[in-house]
């Protein structure tokens, strides 16, 4: 496929503007990337995250947000390390990294020690260019968010992103395929994400309790990760009741709407189902600040909670350090569940 590409994506022109459907143009492609036309992506927290200007002066405008993005191989950059790879592949896209820091070099890519600058920027290679410009005024817009930049049609992406899609094509038929393809662009981000944090670092026994904060994608996928692995207890919190009713389907043994309490708070709440202890785990998949407070305040004696989801750039919250100190608590902030793509 020839380059430059006219395309078109979905485009934030200013912080806290809609996504305009806008004619950009992919100007290049380098020896480290892919060309992906893309079929599908999801839609993950961050992208919101993004399109709010809660990224602060990490990311200017215009950009593409999108990190979700499964479609199909259009071109092959010269020096793609992966040989086996071929135009016309279906892939996935997860988070990129730099592959060469401490962290990357023992395969803890979600660790990276550039991550942030590498998926949130929307910039691509270190001299901090753009694949793609605005067609009309020739203006680069930033379009490797998570390496991908998934809310456009095509798309250069970075060679970290892409993993092959695990499905042989001659199980399916064409329109099936394309379904499923579908339902596993959310696998790049808000499925391992949740699903990671509770199988690879919170690894709760049977005789634990879990506490998720947001019932999205990201906290079901943690909600139904805790119930595989049979915890005791699975507490969904939510602002609205169908969600946490489907919460409860997909394996929460409570649920807490902290839109419809009568009296006390959320922590006061999760004590009272879990017998004055608190949880052992908790998760927050919003980034509201006041959220992340409860979700501190709820755990158990020697109880870990973790940040998954992007919170505002320099957001502050209110800690009671005494009973964080005095009940050995752990608070850690966790990026795609620790997971390694191809590996999920
Ligand atoms: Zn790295
Ligand atoms: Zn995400």
């Amino acid at each position: 496929m020839q380059l430059p590409l006219e395309t078109e994506a979905l485009v934030v022109h200013a912080p806290g503007a809609d996504f305009a459907m806008t004619p950009i143009v992919i100007q290049d492609l380098r020896p480290d990337e892919l060309l992906v036309e893309i079929k599908y992506s999801g839609i993950c927290h961050t992208d919101i995250w993004l399109q709010s200007g809660a990224a602060g002066p990490l990311v200017e405008f215009p950009a593409i947000p999108g990190h979700e993005g499964a479609g199909i191989i259009r071109a092959i950059g010269s020096e793609v390390k992966d040989k086996t790879l071929r135009v016309g592949d279906r892939v996935l896209l997860s988070f990129t990294a730099c592959g060469e820091c401490t962290p990357c070099r023992e395969e803890q890519f979600s660790r990276c020690a550039d991550f942030a600058r590498l998926n949130l920027t929307g910039l691509r290679r270190p001299d901090g260019t753009t694949p793609a410009a605005l067609r009309d005024d020739g203006r680069p817009v930033r379009s490797q968010f998570f390496g991908q930049s998934s809310f456009s049609r095509f798309s250069a992406v970075h060679e970290h992103c892409v993993v092959r899609y695990p499905f042989p094509k001659e199980e399916e038929e064409e329109e099936e395929e394309e379904d499923t393809l579908a339902i596993y662009a959310p696998m790049g981000c808000g499925y391992q994400t949740g699903a990671g944090t509770i199988l690879n670092i919170m690894r709760p026994r049977p005789d634990q309790t879990v506490a998720v904060f947001g019932a999205g994608s990201v906290g079901f996928a943690a909600i139904m990760a805790a119930a595989a692995v049979s915890v005791k207890q699975v507490i969904a919190v939510d602002l609205v009741e169908r969600k946490l009713e489907l919460a409860k389907e997909m394996g929460a043994t409570d649920a807490i709407n902290t839109a419809a309490l009568q009296k006390g708070t959320v922590v006061d709440e999760i004590r009272r189902l879990t017998g004055g202890r608190g949880v052992d785990f908790a998760i927050d998949t919003t980034g509201v600040p006041s959220v992340v407070e409860k979700m501190l305040d709820c755990l158990a004696y020697g109880g870990t909670a973790a940040s998954i989801g992007a919170t505002p750039m320099e957001a502050r919250i209110s800690v009671d350090v005494g009973a964080f100190f005095a009940n050995k608590k752990t608070w850690i902030g966790v990026a795609e569940g620790d997971s390694h793509p191809p590996k999920v």
